[in-house]
């Protein structure tokens, strides 16, 4: 029997899940359909539930979903546990909970971009769910420096308190500099807008990555207004669902032609 997944999101329609999936699915032959589901604002566990019933083997879980997830998760991975935040479930009887987004972000800098982490300086804007699960995966690659700065400056504090080594915490305007990479994991790009930053972050040298995608954003024409090299997230977006493919499947598909292909179209 074809086996079924499913990305679970408000809104979902834009969701490119369904394509990216489809295309690992050829790409390795594996025997599978992948859909996309609306689930209502408080429905996701039932509407979870109901795809479990019909033999849902996986699901995919996006925005404003990831921390309910979380606690709906019978079973945690260790780096969905650190993270606070689920993208990636397992239905395997009870109901497994991981993270792939911070593996997706890693892979796409350090093997697409050729952005290397180790002993550079990080600045990461945002504290929110993208923000959290991607700091674990980022130490790991042992950063010089990794500074997390938030609008509220509060809420960068407790997430640099959970993870200690070498992490410091500040307000846009007081984050000093310059940094090799800057990632905007902020939802500021979603509303058009730039966070308050100081050009002084940047130098010629600069990568500033743009955890949206799609389009071009304010953050990334300020980045590259001060002689920044820049990215947006489409490669992240891919990366996270194959490492979630590889969690499902235990294949790790070809990312470069699914990439290739979405910026294409
Ligand atoms: P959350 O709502 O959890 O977090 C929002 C964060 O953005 C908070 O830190 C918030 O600050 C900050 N923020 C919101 N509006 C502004 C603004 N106008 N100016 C400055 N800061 C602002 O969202 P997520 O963390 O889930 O998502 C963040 C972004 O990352 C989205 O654009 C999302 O699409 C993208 N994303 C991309 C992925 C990919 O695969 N490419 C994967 C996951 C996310 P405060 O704490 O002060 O409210």
């Amino acid at each position: 029997m074809t086996d079924r997944y499913a990305v679970f999101g408000h809104p979902i329609a834009h969701s490119k899940s369904p394509l990216i999936h489809a295309a690992f699915a050829r790409q390795t032959g594996q025997d599978m359909t992948y859909e996309a589901i609306l689930a209502p604002k408080d429905g996701f566990a039932t509407s979870v539930a109901a795809f479990v019933a019909a033999g849902g083997r996986g699901a995919n879980v996006t925005v404003p979903f990831k921390e309910e997830a979380f606690r709906l998760a019978t079973r945690l991975a260790p780096r969905a546990e650190r993270a606070g935040a689920v993208n990636t479930l397992v239905f395997d009887g009870g109901i497994l909970g991981d993270n792939t987004d911070g593996a997706g972000l890693v892979a796409d800098l350090t093997r697409n971009l050729n952005c290397s982490l180790a002993g550079r300086r990080v600045l990461l804007l945002g504290a929110g769910g993208a923000a959290r699960g991607v700091v674990e995966p980022l130490l790991d690659q042992q950063p010089a420096a990794l500074v997390i700065a938030n609008r509220t400056v509060s809420r960068a504090h407790e997430l640099a308190d959970l993870f200690g080594r070498g992490v410091t915490a500040s307000g846009f305007d007081e984050t000093g500099g310059p940094f090799d990479v800057v990632i905007n994991a902020t939802a500021a790009s979603l509303a058009g807008e730039l966070p308050p930053l100081s050009p002084a972050i940047f130098t010629t040298d600069t990568l500033a990555y743009d955890m949206m995608y799609g389009r071009d954003t304010p953050f990334l024409a300020f980045a590259r207004g001060h002689g920044a090299a820049t990215a947006d997230g489409l490669g992240m977006l891919v990366e996270q669902a194959a490492e979630a493919f590889y969690v499902w499947r235990g294949v790790r598909p070809d990312t470069a032609a699914v990439i290739a292909s979405l910026r294409a179209a």
